[in-house]
């Protein structure tokens, strides 16, 4: 029996004329992700896009779990290619079907005309098929409002299409289709899932990781590139920009204010990723922040990290619960990772007391306590490792 999988996509929909080049984005992602199962054929119709491989050998649970990872997809299934013919698609329902009908207790059929021509209107296709499922599966009960499986029926252009209950997609807008960002990736929980929530979201992911040896270890940094790959799985190839911070940090040690240390020091984060950001085309900044977590993510602090930069900052965990953050990160399975023990940059020359009211102008005398800060940083930009990330 040929299968072929039908994709929905899902806000595409809303987006009018707009509609086609996106689903030709969300196509082209779709092929990137299957490109190691092997090549298959994609037909847009109505809000739909029928994938096809080109080989029936094809394992079409790999390809449904690839897929599960596309953003833009609402809902995906894998469905069965039979004849315009009221006897073929009953007995190719049974066949195909016949597992879930057997463990389900209730059933609907759903039945969607798109060839007019076809000999019987959609109310008519459920009565017939309705009936000749439950001769087949007595057991079964008719539920129109809540069944265990909707049996579907599509008859479209040449064949018709058989198929049990939709699986749920990734959502979101296909990355790529809302501009390009730099993520400030750290080896903690939050970054990595704010990155993958803007990601969804359809932008195209760029990360800046600070790094300061010997303070902070080979290790970690692998551990950021594990993250990174975990996030890439969704969002596509994600340049990263590994920047030398150790000699900034000692500065700041050296010359601030203890209490002002790590503000200072995102503060000097901000400013560098903008850099880099814009040289890559990018129209923001994405963190993991989120109030009142930690001193510097104060309502205060925030305000002193804010005006940093002139991009958009996104931050997408802003208003979640800790508890909030760590469900989407093991959806994701980047939390056991995350919590690895290895120090991060953020985590070495921590102030004992650090601000948690501090004023701009304070934060930016601080600053101003570091001589050559501009050459510092232009030395380190240079000093820039790029890695590519899939
Ligand atoms: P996370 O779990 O993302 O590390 P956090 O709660 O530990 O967040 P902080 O360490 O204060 O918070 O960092 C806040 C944000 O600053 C992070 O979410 C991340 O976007 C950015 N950041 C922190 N450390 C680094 C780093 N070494 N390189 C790049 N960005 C960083
Ligand atoms: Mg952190």
């Amino acid at each position: 029996m040929k299968e072929i999988i039908l994709v929905k996509n899902g806000e595409l929909v809303l987006k009018g004329l707009n509609r086609n080049s996106f689903e030709d984005v969300l196509i082209k992602n779709m092929k990137r992700h299957l490109a190691d199962l092997g090549t298959f054929k994609f037909t847009k119709s109505q809000s739909t896009i029928m994938v096809e491989p080109d080989d029936e050998d094809v394992d079409l649970d790999d390809v449904v779990d690839a897929l599960k990872k596309v953003f833009g997809i609402a809902a995906l299934s894998r469905a069965a290619v039979c004849e315009k013919d009221m006897a073929d698609i009953i007995k190719t329902t049974k066949e195909y079907l016949e597992d879930e009908l057997l463990t389900a207790k209730t059933f609907k059929v759903e039945a969607k005309r798109s060839d007019k021509k076809f000999p019987y209107k959609s109310p008519e296709i459920c009565r017939e098929l309705g009936g000749e499922i439950l001769k087949a599966f007595n057991h079964l009960k008719v539920d129109v409002h809540n069944p265990e499986i909707t049996v579907t029926v599509e008859i479209r252009d040449k064949y018709a299409f058989v198929r049990g209950n939709n699986i749920k997609g990734a959502g979101g807008m296909p990355t790529g289709t809302s501009g390009r960002a730099a993520v400030l990736i750290s080896g903690g929980i939050d970054s990595p899932v704010a990155a993958y929530m803007m990601a969804k979201r359809g932008i195209e992911l760029i990360s800046v990781h600070f790094a300061s040896p010997p303070y902070t270890s080979e290790l970690a940094e692998m551990k950021v590139m594990d993250l990174l790959k975990k996030v890439a799985a969704y969002s596509g190839t994600i340049t990263t920009f590994v920047v030398p911070f150790t000699e900034i940090q000692e500065a700041i040690r050296d010359y601030c204010p203890e209490d002002y240390f790590t503000l200072v020091m995102r503060r000097i984060m901000m400013k560098m990723s903008q850099k880099i950001a814009e040289s890559q085309n990018c129209q923001a900044l994405i963190t993991g922040e989120s109030v009142g977590q930690v001193a510097s993510q104060t309502i205060f602090a925030l305000g002193c990290t804010d005006c940093a930069t002139t991009m958009p900052v996104f931050r997408p965990c802003i208003g979640m619960d800790k508890d909030e953050i760590i469900s989407i990160s093991r959806k994701i399975d980047t939390f056991e990772t995350s919590i690895q023990p290895y120090e991060d940059c953020c985590t070495v020359f921590t102030p004992k007391h650090p601000k948690t009211r501090p004023t701009v102008e304070d934060v930016i005398a601080a600053e101003n306590k570091i001589e050559n800060l501009d050459e510092m940083i232009e030395r380190s930009l240079k000093d820039v490792k790029r890695v590519f990330i899939k």
